[in-house]
């Protein structure tokens, strides 16, 4: 394990074709996110606090696809996925198809901590909920009109894939997106977490990459973290999150895996996303091949953020 480690976290809004109307929004909310976590890493707190923290606040913010804001199903109703993975012991907890919990990440945590399980989905997901005092909120207050709008505007599972993910260069439309989070700190372990709403107008019952260990997030201390967003379906044929790790454990830099793992997906299953990666010294890569990708990571005193393929703002940043 690499000791004297920069604490780092890195945050995702989504990878797809972010609006105009949602750019200034998602780019503010990964912000937001970004310094949360770091917040937690500053004052000491693990890799796992800081990207469950973090995850929350994306959660709560409606200009993403996670908690409050999440995209409807076929019937017009939430279902809800989310993971976080630890890198020390490979300690991972998820849950699926939930409707009524605010803050899937945390849940997800307590899978981890509190069972002998790595997945648990819909009615037994609200069963354990209950019984670990998680509070259930009635569906419709994780509601929003835009996500109402956007179920109205696509209503067919294909025609969201073709329009929310298809690569960079064509017009614009309107919906959010899957969140995520990966962290190092300073005692060098790391972890990861994604959070979802799915695709709109994906069937009742559809489970995507988020929630599962590998494709939706993965981390292993040897090597750095990774959360992924996008078309499910290709990240998971392709295990993407586990594959930025193999790539990773060939050598290559966060960057260069994190570009090279969404070219094979493509290549192989023509597949549309994006990325965010920490290795366990606190380098970072991000790469998406849709048309836009928030994201956001602080180091130090040095906060950055984009949204545009291969933007990059650089700010300084106090931590409080
Ligand atoms: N990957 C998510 C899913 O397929 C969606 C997304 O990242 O936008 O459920």
């Amino acid at each position: 394990m690499a000791d004297k480690v920069e604490p780092t976290i890195v945050v995702h809004g989504g990878a797809w074709a972010i609006p105009d109307a949602l750019a200034a929004a998602s780019k503010e909310g990964v912000q937001n996110a970004a310094k949360r976590g770091y917040g937690v890493l500053h004052s000491g707190g693990s890799a796992l606090d800081a990207v469950e923290a973090a995850v929350c606040v994306l959660e709560d913010d409606p200009a993403f696809d996670a908690g409050y804001g999440a995209v409807l199903n076929s019937l017009g109703e939430i279902e809800l996925d989310a993971v976080i993975m630890e890198g020390s012991e490979l300690k991972a907890g998820a849950i699926a198809a939930v409707q009524n919990i605010k803050n899937p990440v945390k849940l997800a945590r307590l899978v981890m901590e509190k069972t002998h399980h790595c997945l648990i989905v819909g009615k037994g997901a609200n069963m354990f909920a209950k019984e670990m005092g998680i509070e259930e909120v009635p569906p419709e207050t994780l509601l929003t009109d835009s996500s109402k709008a956007e179920w109205e505007h696509y209503k067919k599972y294909q025609k969201t894939v073709s329009d929310l993910f298809r690569t960079r260069g064509s017009e614009s439309s309107n919906s959010h997106d899957t969140v995520g989070a990966v962290a190092v700190d300073a005692q060098g372990n790391v972890a990861c977490a994604t959070s979802t709403g799915g695709i709109t107008a994906k069937r009742v019952g559809r489970v995507g990459d988020s929630p599962i260990i590998g494709s939706g997030a993965y981390c292993d201390n040897a090597y750095g973290a990774v959360s992924t967003t996008g078309h499910g379906e290709a990240i998971v044929k392709v295990t993407l999150a586990r594959h930025v790790l193999f790539l990773m454990e060939q050598g290559l830099s966060p960057q260069a895996a994190a570009q090279k793992a969404i070219e094979h997906m493509f290549q192989r299953v023509n597949g549309t996303g994006g990325l965010i990666v920490v290795n366990n010294k606190g380098e970072i890569g991000f790469y998406s091949n849709t048309e836009r990708m928030a994201w956001a990571s602080l180091q130090s005193s040095t906060l950055q953020f984009g949204l545009e393929p291969g933007e990059k703002i650089v700010q300084e940043y106090t931590p409080e």
